[in-house]
């Protein structure tokens, strides 16, 4: 069996393009409403050189008044809990949410290791947007554009860490 990397994050912060960018493909739906990935979504990313690992796109932790309690949360929770790595993925643009604090807390007492993605960092200062999120405790943290396929290289390199 593969290992497995769990997409985490409240939705619309880019889990689905950046498991795009990861399995290259169009699978799953991109799309500005949050929320749309509503099950789990498995792909496989074959990085050249390197073994292959499976991914998991989940729906997002939040939805309205669902919160960390609701049925599309509960699938992301399930996805986390079997993952080898997560990949905690926030908004570079918006910077931490209160959503964000209740999905670390959450995230924390799974145990599981976890990178934070900090996505979309386009046409800004991501150091700056990286800062933002220093709080959070998460050493492992990077900066990226998924859209724009920025930083995946830089990304991949700290999976493989911890594969
Ligand atoms: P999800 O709900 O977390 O799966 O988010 P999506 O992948 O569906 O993306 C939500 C929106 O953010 C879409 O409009 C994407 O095109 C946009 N987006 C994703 N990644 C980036 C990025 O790196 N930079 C910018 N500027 N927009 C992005
Ligand atoms: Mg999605």
């Amino acid at each position: 069996m593969l290992p497995l990397v769990a997409l985490v994050g409240r939705p619309n912060v880019g889990k689905s393009t950046l498991f795009n960018v990861l399995t290259r493909t169009r699978d799953a739906l991109v799309h500005d409403e949050p929320g749309v990935t509503r099950d789990r979504n498995y792909g496989v990313a074959r990085p050249e050189g390197r073994p292959a690992f499976a991914v998991v796109d989940t729906g997002g932790i939040a939805g309205e008044d669902e919160g960390l309690a609701g049925a599309t949360a509960r699938q992301a929770r399930a996805a986390a809990e079997e993952a080898d790595v997560v990949l905690f993925v926030v908004d570079g643009r918006e910077g931490p949410s209160a959503l964000d604090d209740e999905i670390l807390q959450w995230l924390r007492r799974t145990g599981r290791p976890t990178v934070l993605v900090v996505n979309k960092t386009d046409g800004i200062d991501a150091q700056q947007a990286l800062n933002e999120f220093v709080r959070y405790g998460l050493s492992d943290r990077i900066a990226v554009a998924a859209s724009h396929r920025h930083g995946v290289d830089a990304l991949l390199a700290r999976v493989y860490a911890h594969l």
